[in-house]
């Protein structure tokens, strides 16, 4: 699977749902053309996103996705297809069902209401042969995460604004190495009982370190909790442990005194 951006010479916008035709041109003057949906959001371009499953021996997804370089030129021609399309201005929730690579214009609908800061209900039910299969899944876990799109004060305070995922989808050398960093900064900065370190890893898996928070929150739409209780402490297990700590201090100064 690869996604491939084009800059489209004379390209008069599209509709989220629309396709474009892409024909290859042999040396020997052999000709194939194939359909392929538009994966970024509506709009005038110039930048026109695809996505392409690579089929085994297939004539254009093959080359697609193995042999096409930056800097080569296509030919492509749309947008093609009105019937199936999605206009922000109708006001009826949407509902999304799609497989395989069928994800591809939907994920169109789906970035132009989140570009739009729509709050229009949206739902998409999606079949994949395997989890590793699920095409576009970061983005998707992502914008489910944020519910309307947008980390607001309200997202992250109001019970229901947001959805954590934990533990987080990422592999386990890479969940390791992040717990490691964690505990380092937490040792470095000479925190003590409990902190929380915020990372964002980009795509080949380097890890940025945002923020250490020294005192993360313990309310019912807090992250702690959550990650706590995804490791079997439970909130009042939690509390009992952190007030154990802060005794355990308290007895050894008096000892010490
Ligand atoms: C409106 C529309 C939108 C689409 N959007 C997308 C999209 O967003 N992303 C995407 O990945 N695809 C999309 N597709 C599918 C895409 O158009 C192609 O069909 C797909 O990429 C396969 O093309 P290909 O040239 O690689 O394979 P083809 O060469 O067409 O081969 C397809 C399969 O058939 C087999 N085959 C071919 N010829 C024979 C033969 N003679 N005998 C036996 N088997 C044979 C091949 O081995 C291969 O497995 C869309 C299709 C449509 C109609």
């Amino acid at each position: 699977m690869r996604s491939i951006t084009f800059e489209a010479t004379a390209w008069g916008g599209h509709m989220a749902g629309q396709h474009v035709d892409i024909r290859l041109t042999a040396d020997n003057g052999y000709q194939a053309q194939r359909s392929y949906s538009i994966a970024s959001p509506a709009g005038r371009g110039p930048h026109v996103e695809l996505t392409v499953e690579r089929v085994s021996s297939g004539e254009v997804s093959e080359f697609l996705t193995e042999e096409l370089r930056a800097g080569d030129a296509i030919e492509l021609r749309g947008p093609i297809g009105g019937y199936f399309t999605w206009n922000p201005s109708i006001s009826s929730p949407l509902m999304l069902i799609a497989g395989g690579s069928g994800v591809v214009p939907l994920m169109s609908m789906l970035r132009t209401r989140y570009q739009l800061g729509s709050k229009l209900p949206a739902r998409l039910l999606y079949s994949s042969r395997s989890a590793e299969d699920i095409i576009y899944r970061d983005e998707l876990d992502r914008l489910v995460a944020n519910r309307d799109g947008f980390y607001s004060y309200e997202a992250k305070y109001e019970a229901g604004g947001s959805t954590h995922i934990v533990p987080a989808a990422i592999d386990e050398d890479l969940a390791a190495r992040l717990q490691m960093l964690g505990l380092s900064a937490h040792r470095l900065l000479g925190l003590r009982d409990y902190s929380r370190s915020d990372f964002i890893v980009t795509r080949d898996n380097r890890p940025y370190l945002l923020e250490v928070n020294s005192l993360p929150g313990l309310t019912p739409v807090s992250l702690v909790p959550d990650a706590c209780a995804a490791i079997g402490i439970g909130f009042e297990a939690l509390i009992e442990r952190l007030v154990g700590y802060a005794l355990a201090r308290a007895e050894l100064r008096d000892a010490v005194a």
